[in-house]
């Protein structure tokens, strides 16, 4: 590709409209890839809401490459086990570890901690948000786009910005997406309603800060979750009639949870943050148009089941970061901002079905059905799981295997092999030792590898053929003029001359823990990891120019 875009005609290269925690992080992401952008927010200050108050698994993965995690997980209470109750009586266990992970616990905070921290993290490289500044008159074409900035504060003054590409981190009533076509009608779901409150608890369970209740009971569900700052959030949903179009008292609260929990001691102090709203859900038709992108609530709006909203909009965030910055740089094709659309569109679609299904059949439910699940309860695997509508809570196994980005030529699930991870799916971490013999995590060389924030892995596997390496030096070579490509072996042969190519570090894999967590021993292979850690290209390590092609499709002409 030719070099970097010229700046000259532009403000700045992208500007971001909205800055709750999916327009924080988006910035967060392009400060990280050294992208030049302005990020604008129509409130005057900082948001205190609580609404989102869980990160998942994947999501910590995903700001961990990004080098947020740190400042998130410090104002954050772990959780590892999630019970639910039937009745009153245990009815099954989420327990989070072994979920392949390394951040195998769910962290609870609060969105308005969350949102803090990421500004803090932007206020350390010197990057203002832009706070009292509202984005209107937006009008794309193909060079770039044009908005207006209207101050909101006392001084009126407005500013006429040119960009090369616009965000819509704007939430559910954004304004970006109805001026480029994209808005969307949502649909109710009917006859019920939930209220909350985030508050000091006491009662006759436990009140450490690590483990979440799910109470099902006649017609209704109400969990109790660690906040943060010594708070618990209480929420019911349940039939609307018995919950006022408004926001809940605590007396009112505790009442009820006395009611329904079974715990006549349950208390509730200091409450800091009361909520109370309906359901409704709905998807946008797309995610991008020419050179305007909506990532968050302003795509799409989601149900209450499983806390997936925000943190599927973080991954929106991280997700369209890469692209920006390696497009910016002019090192990418089309295809590479093309595939953010159909991939974070298709992803919320699927999260919006699995949702509405677990809403209808927790929310829904009849007595018969609650007595016939308690019944066979003990013999349900993954009865959690189930209960959510079949939802995995922590966004690992979300997968692009239709990308236009996804290309597959590597085997499939083999004999005592290991389950094949195909192109799409996110590439499973595995501890492996270096090649000055330390011990270390596959990931740390996935993510950023060899310091570029945008990089792309290419992971050559030896497959414990002898014979495989003239092949890998050939398709490190065949990359080398795609220098987002980072080659790096991963050897499960033992006596194998490690110095390799040119010296270069590897990874030894003797016991083939990484071959079988990515279903290739005895398959030379060759897997190139996105900076999301998604595979992109798999092929057989013999057929190395598959991987050229692969790279002047995603990359262009080197
Ligand atoms: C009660 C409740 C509980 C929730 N719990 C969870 C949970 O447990 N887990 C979870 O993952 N999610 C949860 N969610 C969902 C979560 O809060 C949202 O998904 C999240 O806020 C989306 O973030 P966002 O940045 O996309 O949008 P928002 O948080 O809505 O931020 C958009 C920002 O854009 C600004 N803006 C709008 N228009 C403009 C404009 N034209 N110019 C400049 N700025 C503009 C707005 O002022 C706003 O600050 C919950 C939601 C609610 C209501």
């Amino acid at each position: 590709m030719a070099g970097a875009m010229p700046q000259s005609r532009y403000d700045t290269d992208v500007a971001i409209a909205g800055a709750g925690p999916v327009g924080l992080t988006l910035a967060c992401a392009l400060a990280h890839h050294g992208v030049r952008f302005r990020i604008f927010e129509r409130k005057p200050g900082p948001s205190q809401d609580s609404k989102g108050h869980d990160i998942v698994a994947r999501v910590q993965e995903l700001l961990q490459s990004i080098g947020v995690l740190d400042v998130i997980a410090a104002k954050s209470y772990p959780s590892l086990d999630h019970q639910i109750l039937l009745d009153g009586k245990p009815l099954a266990r989420v327990d989070l570890r072994g979920s392949g992970s390394p951040f195998e616990a769910c962290l609870f905070n609060s969105q308005g901690v969350i949102e803090e921290e990421l500004t803090a993290v932007l206020d350390t490289r010197g990057i203002p948000v832009e706070r009292g500044c509202e984005i209107r008159d937006i009008a794309a074409d193909d060079d770039g786009v044009s908005v207006t900035v209207e101050r909101t504060g006392d001084d009126r003054r407005s500013e006429r910005l040119r960009c090369r590409y616009l965000v819509g981190a704007d939430g559910v009533k954004g304004t970006v997406r109805k001026a480029v076509g994209l808005d969307f009608e949502t649909e109710p779901m009917p006859d019920r309603a939930t209220r909350q409150v985030d508050a000091r608890l006491s009662w006759q369970r436990s009140t450490t800060f690590d483990q979440a209740w799910f109470f099902l009971y006649p017609g209704g569900l109400a969990g109790v979750m660690p906040v943060w700052e010594g708070v618990h959030r209480l929420f019911f949903i349940e039939d609307e009639k018995l919950v006022p179009d408004r926001d809940p008292t605590l007396d009112e609260m505790v009442a009820r949870a006395r009611e329904v929990l079974g715990d006549p001691t349950f208390e509730m102090s200091g409450m800091v943050w009361a909520s109370h709203g309906k359901f409704e859900h709905g998807v946008a038709p797309g995610y991008g148009v020419g050179r305007v992108y909506l990532a968050g609530d302003a795509g799409h709006t989601t149900l209450p089941i499983g806390g997936q909203g925000m943190n599927a909009g973080m991954v929106d965030a991280v997700g369209l970061g890469w692209r920006l910055a390696m497009t910016l740089a002019g090192a990418a094709g089309p295809a590479v901002l093309d595939s953010y659309g159909p991939e974070r569109q298709g992803a919320h679609a699927e999260l919006g079905d699995e949702q509405v299904r677990g809403f209808k059949q927790l929310m829904y439910r009849s007595h018969l059905a609650d007595v016939a699940v308690g019944a066979v309860a003990s013999l349900v695997p993954n009865l959690a799981e189930r209960v959510f509508g079949g939802m995995d809570l922590t966004q690992l196994s979300v997968a692009y295997p239709d990308s236009p980005l996804s290309e597959d030529h590597g085997p499939g699930t083999l004999p005592l092999v290991g389950k094949a991870v195909p192109a799409g799916a996110r590439a499973p971490d595995a501890r492996l030792v270096s090649s000055d013999g330390a011990d270390t995590q596959l990931f740390d060389w996935i993510y950023n590898p060899d310091g570029m924030s945008w990089g792309w892995r290419l992971l050559m596997f030896d497959g414990r053929e002898t014979e495989a390496h003239p092949g890998l030096a050939r398709a490190a070579a065949l990359a080398s003029p795609w220098p987002w490509v980072r080659p790096l072996r991963v050897l499960a042969e033992p006596d194998h001359d490690a110095g390799g190519i040119d010296g270069e570090p590897f990874l030894r894999d003797l016991d083939g823990v990484a071959h079988r967590a990515y279903g290739l021993d005895g398959k030379p292979t060759l897997v190139l990891v996105r900076p999301d850690g998604h595979i992109a290209f798999r092929c057989d390590a013999t057929r190395p120019e598959r991987l050229a092609a692969y790279c002047r499709t995603v990359g262009g002409d080197a």
